[in-house]
């Protein structure tokens, strides 16, 4: 996946953030909490498990087992801190000293607490937004819950253990196809799987998925079923993703 990817995932994750946010301004957020506390910390609890099954979940593969200088890895990350940024200023009214503790925890240059610091303002919540990735990837998550379905069946019927043994085939045409085809690098690491064909149906047909156990032998390192692993030396048993990963520095 290229940096431009990367960064736009980025944004799609803050989008789910930011939505959430900017429903509330910091003002109403602050009324509001005088009055609801345990609402507040309900919905912030739903919202921050909609950006985990939205984008953690997605992520985990990145922030594993991709080199850490990596772009994809390091967009994960710099999603992750917007993510507890904003709900550590969120909660620091209600969490006191556990958020001024996530504040502290938190990388870079801090201030020297989240009690003298702002909700994330109206301003920056809007720069943010991109209306069209988030159309693109509201479908796409779609479609991952219909690939889920058809993976849970496989795993039931004992097809396979993990989704990673698993290979997906998406048909699709119109709008879809282009879609899919627009991210085609990127489903298999949504999907969580180790390989999507996506071909071309008939115009006006609905996609179509199915699912079947991924040819070839298993990494062990990020666990994917790919063609050919390195067979001797300290590589050994690893897919050419990881032996390139594990050869770039950890430090810039
Ligand atoms: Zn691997």
């Amino acid at each position: 996946m290229g940096p431009n990817k990367a960064v736009h995932l980025m944004f799609l994750a803050g989008g789910v953030l930011l939505y959430f946010l900017m429903s509330w301004s910091a003002d109403w957020i602050w009324g509001y909490f005088v009055k609801h506390p345990p609402e507040l910390i309900i919905s912030a609890g739903s919202a921050a498990l909609a950006i985990t099954v939205g984008v953690i979940c997605y992520r985990n593969e990145r922030l594993y087992t991709l080199a850490a200088q990596s772009a994809s890895r390091r967009s994960a990350q710099t999603v992750m801190f917007h993510i507890v940024d904003g709900l550590a200023r969120l909660v620091a009214p209600i969490l006191p000293v556990t958020a001024e503790q996530l504040w502290k925890a938190l990388p870079g240059k801090r201030t020297v607490s989240v009690h003298l610091e702002e909700f994330p303002s109206r301003d920056l919540l809007t720069s943010f937004v991109d209306d069209a990735l988030v159309a693109d990837w509201q479908k796409l998550l779609s479609l991952r819950d219909a690939v889920n379905a058809e993976l849970e069946t496989k795993r039931k019927d004992k097809v396979f253990g993990t989704s990673l043994g698993g290979s997906v085939q998406v048909i699709a045409s119109g709008d879809d196809l282009a879609l899919l085809r627009k991210y085609e690098d990127s489903l298999p690491m949504l999907f969580i799987v180790s390989a999507v064909a996506v071909s071309e149906g008939a115009a006006g047909s609905p996609t179509a998925i199915a699912v079947s156990k991924a040819d070839g032998v298993k990494c062990q390192r990020c666990w994917r079923i790919v063609p050919s692993v390195a067979g001797g030396g300290d590589r050994e048993g690893l897919c050419s993703r990881c032996v390139g990963a594990l050869a770039e520095p950890v430090s810039p």
